[in-house]
């Protein structure tokens, strides 16, 4: 899998890409990551990247011409011929729609992905219009360029793709995983050890086996894995229910998930 970053600051990315699982996966060619910046396709003495905006207000604005001459170098098919199950454009952009696990799954199923970091007051419209097939945003809140979008999305990506992490079952039995195994029955507890089906992971813990005057729970040390499954599903069910409610009407929950939540408060 391909990605193709185009920012005004590609030495932004000489830090997130260098590190762990994103390294490993470049190093083992499960990745290739390219940074491209858009003061080359300037033509001006001053490679100028950015303008006023028509109707007057606040800032600057990135232009469109740098972008599509960048995007156009790479050998990315024209909008309207692309096929979206090999390569998407994406614009990075507070006004997007939200980047999300599930979003994740799809792009990892891509050849390439080409990112647009915005920066200024964002980028000229007909970017959005004419070029990228999405706006993504990677939450509620405003940056002040897409770089570190881009980053999170290079990465929550690259995790999912084949062979990237040592044991692929990490990715499936973790905080909003969706992997199958997770329920047997509708009335069972389920067998799987881990939270999963749409909710957040279950707390882990290491040695030693108390800390601060904190011990570990008794049930992970006990050895009975029927008990572990189960203390791991209510605490997972907990947390979710704790911190993120929204989350549980998505969820895949058993009849013993929804008694547990009931007696929660739910
Ligand atoms: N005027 C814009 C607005 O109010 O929506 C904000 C522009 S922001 C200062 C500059 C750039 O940062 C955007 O063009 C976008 O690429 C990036 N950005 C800001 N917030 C983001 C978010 N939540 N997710 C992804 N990209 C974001």
């Amino acid at each position: 899998m391909r990605f193709d970053i185009l920012t005004i600051f590609p030495e932004f990315f000489d830090g997130p890409f260098r590190y762990g699982v994103l390294s490993r996966a470049a190093n083992a060619g499960l990745v290739e990551i390219g940074m491209h910046d858009l003061r080359a396709f300037t033509h001006d003495r001053h490679k100028t990247v950015d303008d006023r905006p028509f109707g007057g207000g606040e800032g600057m604005v990135l232009k469109a011409e740098p972008i599509f001459a960048a995007v156009e170098s790479l050998g990315v098919a024209a909008k309207a011929e692309r096929d979206p199950r090999r390569e998407t454009v994406i614009l990075l952009s507070a006004q997007g729609r939200r980047f999300t696990q599930s979003v994740a799954h799809e792009l990892a199923q891509l050849e390439r992905v080409v990112l647009l970091c915005g920066r200024y007051e964002g980028v000229d419209e007909r970017v959005n219009d004419l070029l990228a097939d999405r706006e993504l945003s990677i939450g509620d809140y405003v940056l002040s360029g897409g770089e570190l979008g881009a980053a999170v999305i290079v990465d929550a990506v690259t995790r999912l793709l084949p062979g990237v992490l040592g044991n692929a079952d990490s990715a499936r039995f973790e905080s909003f995983g969706r992997a199958d195994a997770a329920l047997d029955s509708l009335d069972e507890v389920p067998r799987s050890m881990h939270g999963s089906g749409g909710l957040l992971d279950y707390p882990h813990y290491t040695r030693p086996a108390e800390f601060r005057g904190v011990p570990v729970p008794e049930v992970l040390a006990g050895g009975d894995h029927a008990a572990i499954r189960k203390w791991r599903r209510e605490r997972a069910l907990e947390k979710t229910f704790r911190n993120r409610p929204d989350l549980l009407a998505e969820a895949d929950l058993t009849r013993h998930d929804r008694d547990f939540l009931e007696r929660l408060g739910r």
